[in-house]
């Protein structure tokens, strides 16, 4: 059974690159009916921090990358890793390492000057020398002198690096903590991972790792390292590209659904596709079609799929993100229209679900001021007394609903011989307190019967003064 992972260090939020990896290795295991662990690597517990750990959770849990196993967390996992360790020892897979901080340097510096890749000189690997128990050592493994590890990378193709230009990397610090390199390999055999889905930044990483799979005696799983992310300047991505974390996107509006179809065409494609629903995605994604070069940033692809799923998305999904917004604008959800009604009306009109929950404070607080401009353009001679008749209008309407309001209040502006705009903008000013707004039927559906004439009174109040 295919079983991948996503492994984040949590020593940052979750950004662009680690989502579509998580994205990426999630879409896999799907495609495959296989499984998904998440495993977060906290070993380095400097630069680890809880706030990092809960933003990844609450990033998947927002894209729904859906784990089967996991959390798992590697500063859970100390005693299985000084097991591993002990058993290298045993079986002379790994050694002692005694060696000082200044015969190490002495070493890197010879090697310097003979213009040599500095690396370890393998002084402590068959040495035989007596060693107090509380003198401090390493734990080196034990790398293959000779021949080759290679392997064939689902995306990069075949790749070798010759075993003699590996050193005998540290294992186990001083400190008796287990390093990276190590933790990696001990959990993705412990965890059956047959596919490894990453950055390729750790493509170097990857013929140490195969070498201590094989000194354990364990499968090696397939690799498939992605190209970066480049910025649309060709340059690394970073924030000035609007590379942000995830839970950024989401503050700005964007719809999960949007945001994971950006992520897949960062270096998968399918012909020229560029939507894909989430069955498409688990129906068409392979490794082999995820592409060599490194993708682009690009903001504008962005957005521009976020308006084609605010669209296009059941109003109720797209209500229930929005929902998230206008809590956060403060708003009591229980004084307005349902959130799916507000999608009904805004998601042609609005670039974002931030900007959707700004545009709508009208529909759950009321307002004590108007906008100046709209009252300057609409709030003529006259206007108090459209409202007054409008208001008249509504009170008496049998049916409140969209077309039978805006039917009645045409007919009034024609009775009254005037434009519908001299009807409809003075009672937007009076219902929104600006004169942007839906439809006017739609917009007195929305504020709803009562709320509207009292907004209404309270205009003709104001403006007749
Ligand atoms: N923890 C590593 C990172 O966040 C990933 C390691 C791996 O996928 O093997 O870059």
């Amino acid at each position: 059974m295919v079983k991948t992972r996503f492994a984040p260090s949590p020593t940052g939020f979750l950004h662009v690159g680690g989502a579509r990896t998580a994205l990426f290795s999630w879409l896999y295991a799907r495609h495959c009916g296989g499984q998904f662990v998440l495993r977060i690597e906290d070993t380095d517990r400097e630069r680890s921090t809880q706030p990092a750990i809960d933003a990844i959770l609450e990033s998947m849990q927002w894209l729904e990358l859906t784990w089967d196993e996991g959390p798992y967390y590697q500063t859970k996992r100390f005693d299985r890793y000084r097991e591993v360790i002990e058993q290298l020892l045993r079986e002379g897979k790994a050694y002692k390492c005694y060696c000082s901080k200044e015969r190490l340097e002495k070493v890197r510096a010879l090697q310097m000057a003979k213009g040599e890749i500095p690396r370890y000189d393998g002084h402590c690997r068959d040495s035989q020398e007596e060693h107090s128990p509380d003198e401090p050592y390493v734990v080196r493994f034990k790398n293959p002198t000779e021949g080759v590890v290679a392997f064939d990378d689902m995306v990069k193709g075949h790749i070798e690096f010759q075993n003699a230009q590996l050193d005998d990397w540290i294992i186990q610090r001083s400190d008796g903590t287990p390093t990276y390199n190590f933790c990696v390999v001990v959990d993705d055999y412990d965890m059956g991972i047959t596919h490894v889905i990453r950055g390729d930044d750790h493509v170097n990483n990857t013929p140490k790792q195969i070498n201590l799979y094989h000194a354990l005696g364990a499968p090696v799983p397939v690799f498939c390292h992605v190209a970066m992310i480049l910025g649309d300047d060709g340059t690394k991505l970073s924030k000035r590209h609007g590379a942000v974390s995830v839970m950024q996107y989401r503050e700005d509006g964007y719809l999960p659904e949007a945001l994971v179809n950006y992520l897949l065409r960062l270096g998968f494609s399918h012909g020229d596709q560029e939507i894909f629903s989430r069955e498409e995605m688990i129906e068409l994604f392979t490794l082999d079609a995820i592409s060599r070069s490194a993708s682009s940033f690009n903001t504008s692809k962005l957005d521009w799929l976020n308006a084609y799923y605010m669209k296009t998305l059941p109003r109720d999904v797209v209500g229930r993100e929005l929902a998230w917004h206008l809590e956060r604008e403060g708003y009591d959800l229980t004084k307005g229209p349902g959130p799916e009604l507000i999608v009904a009306q805004y998601a042609e009109r609005t670039h974002t679900l931030k900007e959707m929950a700004q545009k709508v404070r009208y529909l759950f607080e009321d307002f004590d001021s108007y906008d100046e401009k709209g009252v300057r353009k609409w709030m003529k001679e006259g206007s108090v007394d459209v409202l007054k008749a409008a208001y008249a209008v509504i009170e008496k309407l049998p049916d409140f609903n969209a077309a039978a309001l805006d039917k009645a209040l045409e007919e009034l502006a024609a009775s009254m011989e005037l434009g519908m705009g001299k009807v409809g903008q003075p009672l937007r000013i009076a219902l929104t307190g600006t004169a942007t707004s839906p439809g006017i039927g739609d917009t007195l559906v929305l504020v709803g019967r009562e709320r509207s004439l009292s907004r209404i009174a309270a205009a003709i109040d104001h403006f007749g003064a």
